[in-house]
């Protein structure tokens, strides 16, 4: 069989492949416009100039080999120390940089699993229990792990309940996990009520606070009624923060600590038989690039607390005038109560994701959730100064029945024909297929792709296996 190849035998001149640049980016989100929500967390320039010189500086250095480059070890613990200050940690908090909050959430419950082991109690399955809001990393992780991750629901506030997670303990659990706040709609748990609840069990408590860790510290520097969810709290025994979130940092760096060595030194491998020598490593990531952990001390230093609490404060102003605008906006309603800047909003007038497809229309980058069906905002430094184009926009979508209540039908079938598609056509172009079909689904012939009715199929469809499958497809024929 003839195939196209794609390794190129002659190598493009440098001239050719700097013409192709700007052409590479024509598709992606266009974060700099301030209309994408979440996804980038830029710093703003000039600072990001002095973070990318440092990851420039660091690039072709590797993380792995403390003793060949002394920088970067420093730079690790320093990152460390201002996150566990940050944690309010006494000397005792001992973390590492990972590559993000996926990982750091593997390690916590990599040092949970190894902790229940080393104490022999039982045989397993260890159990780790989530609230629903948890982020999927956790069952990553168990995934991985040989876990068994016992989700419990959340109360009608979207927080997690410690009643309901206490009555899920039995003799396998060896965790409990929280949110500081949780992705969805950006409500922290209640934190010292489930540090009671672990220490009467004498189970490890985590606090993922991957959104919360970089914003909710100085939010409370300035003031803000922010709950309490770090080490101050007894029972809490790891934290995970990213700082390629609202660290400002460049993405690949987040921080994992725990309440004392004796617990980090369960997160590290070492093998001592192996022919190369004695391989010895603290995280899960083996070869990786100084640049983004160089990036991110270098940005820490940079803005300093003071730096950071500016940028806290003016995202805080255009969070409150965008959450008072949809709090006002008749037929629209946030979910629970967030204590910073992510939160979800639904809808009583209308179809909530067709909300979601007329603002995508309007040029708005957007997430959408599924239980319950709402749109999800992360309001960041690039969407300061957005807030009343962004509200002028939804108010507009609200007054128009059309874009309202445009019919989601056939919901099944077109499940059906979806996957289908993705299993017939040549990969690669499933993507655009997939948003394609998405928009048939709503109305026959139109070109713009519409989410609405993919994510519409995934909330109401009762059979998950078929969704799952759907999903396994679109990835399969995306790479
Ligand atoms: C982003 C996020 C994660 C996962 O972090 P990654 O950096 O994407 O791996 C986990 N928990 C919460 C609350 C998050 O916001």
């Amino acid at each position: 069989m003839k195939t196209d190849k794609v390794f190129p035998e002659c190598g493009l001149k440098r001239y050719e492949l700097t013409k192709l640049l700007p052409g590479h980016k024509a598709g992606d989100a266009r974060w700099n416009s301030g209309k994408t929500f979440g996804f980038v967390y830029h710093p703003g320039e000039p600072h990001a100039k002095i973070s990318e010189a440092y990851q420039e500086a660091f690039r072709y250095e590797s993380t792995l080999n403390p003793s060949a480059f002394p920088s970067l070890r420093k730079f690790e613990k320093e990152v460390v120390g201002m996150a566990t200050e940050l944690m309010h940690g006494d000397s005792k908090v001992a973390g590492s940089v990972t590559t993000g909050g996926t990982e750091s959430i593997f390690l916590a419950l990599k040092v949970a699993r190894q902790a229940a082991v080393e104490t022999g109690k039982n045989e397993g399955p260890f159990e780790v229990i989530l609230p629903e809001t948890a982020h999927p990393a956790f069952l990553k992780a168990c995934h991985y792990l040989s876990l068994k991750a016992v989700v419990v629901p959340v109360d009608g506030q979207m927080m997690a309940e410690p009643g309901a997670m206490q009555d899920a303990i039995n003799e396998n659990t060896i965790m409990l996990a929280c949110s500081a706040p949780c992705f969805p709609c950006g409500v922290v748990d209640p934190v010292r009520r489930l540090g009671k609840v672990a220490q009467k069990y004498h189970l490890l408590l985590h606090v993922d606070a991957c959104m919360g860790g970089f914003m909710l510290p100085f939010m409370e520097e300035l003031a803000y009624k922010v709950p309490e969810f770090d080490f101050r709290v007894p029972g809490v025994t790891s934290i995970s923060l990213d700082a390629h979130k609202y660290g400002y940092a460049p993405k690949g760096v987040s921080i994992i600590l725990y309440r004392n060595r004796e617990l980090r030194r369960k997160q590290f491998f070492i093998h001592t038989e192996w022919s190369g020598g004695i391989f010895a490593s603290t995280t899960f990531s083996g070869t990786k690039s100084g640049g983004p952990l160089a990036g991110c001390w270098a940005i820490m230093n940079h803005l300093g607390r003071e730096g950071y609490r500016t940028m806290a404060r003016k995202v805080m102003d255009t969070t409150r005038i965008i959450r008072d605008g949809i709090e006002n906006m008749e037929g629209l309603h946030i979910l629970g109560d967030p204590s910073m800047s992510v939160l979800a909003f639904s809808s009583t007038h209308g179809n909530i994701y067709n909300i979601g497809d007329a603002l995508a229309s309007r040029g708005w980058y957007i997430d959408r959730l599924q239980f319950p069906e709402a749109l999800h905002l992360t309001i960041t430094r690039l969407n300061l100064g957005m807030a009343d184009e962004f509200l002028e926009d939804l108010q507009e979508i609200m007054g128009n029945k059309e874009e309202l209540n445009s019919a989601r039908k056939g919901m099944q079938e077109s499940v059906k024909a979806v996957e289908m598609i993705t299993k017939l056509l040549p990969a690669g172009i499933t993507n655009k297929v997939a948003r394609r079909a998405g928009s048939q689904m709503e109305s026959p012939g139109e070109e713009e792709g519409s989410q609405a009715a993919l994510y519409g199929i995934s909330a109401s469809f009762d059979n998950r296996k078929s969704v799952q499958r759907l999903v396994e497809n679109l990835l399969d024929g995306m790479y």
